[in-house]
């Protein structure tokens, strides 16, 4: 299988409190691996059999006949980088090359802050909040449902999840509480520094 679950890089109960072990359980177990299933099943067969990863989804994004392979491939994408996002005791004011950034960006990490949970809180249904770099300079963005900043020529730095399955068995509707405690508790910002390169 071209198409791998890879293993979380810490234990299912490593987050809690912030995200519960089942949270976890299901995001992780259930739906990160229900994308790689469902995408192993389209490609089966198919020339994007032994594809990467993101060769397939380089390939397939914008093709209305390939949406299904495009929606489950980018899920576990997206999946895969989250998790790596954050570590136990996370969080706060970052370190390293991107806090100079962030500084030289938004003035200070406080309004850095507020603007990326607030593009998570704006992003409408399911979907993903960014921050990413494009020809040197970082930004804030966001993607509607399986949809990448790798298909648009960004590279992402940071990602949080905000489909209701990320936060509601911990938060229910309490987006912004668990947009703020992922910023406070989750963030591994030695992780958003490497992928600076
Ligand atoms: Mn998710």
């Amino acid at each position: 299988m071209a198409i791998q679950l890879p293993d979380l890089p810490y234990a299912k109960d490593a987050l809690a409190p912030v995200i519960s072990s089942n949270t976890l359980e299901f995001h992780y177990g259930k739906h990160h691996r229900a994308y790689v299933d469902n995408a192993n099943k389209l490609i089966a067969g198919t020339d994007l059999a032994n594809e990467s990863l993101e060769a397939i989804i380089r390939k397939v994004t914008g093709d209305a006949s390939k949406m299904g392979i495009f929606n489950n491939a980018a899920q576990v994408w997206n999946h895969s980088f989250y998790w790596q996002c954050m570590k136990p005791n996370g969080g706060g004011a970052p370190t390293g090359a991107i806090a100079d950034k962030i500084k030289a960006a938004w003035g200070n990490f406080e309004k850095f802050a507020e603007e990326f949970i607030n593009a998570g809180i704006t992003q409408f249904g399911s979907g993903w909040a960014w921050l990413v770099s494009a020809n040197g300079q970082i930004k804030i963005t966001k993607t509607s449902n399986a949809d990448t900043p790798i298909v648009h020529g960004l590279i992402p730095l940071l990602t949080v999840d905000v489909w209701e399955h990320a936060y509601y068995l911990d938060y229910q509707n309490r987006r912004p509480d668990y947009l703020t405690a992922f910023m406070e508790k989750l963030i591994n910002w030695d992780f958003v520094n490497a992928n600076l390169g």
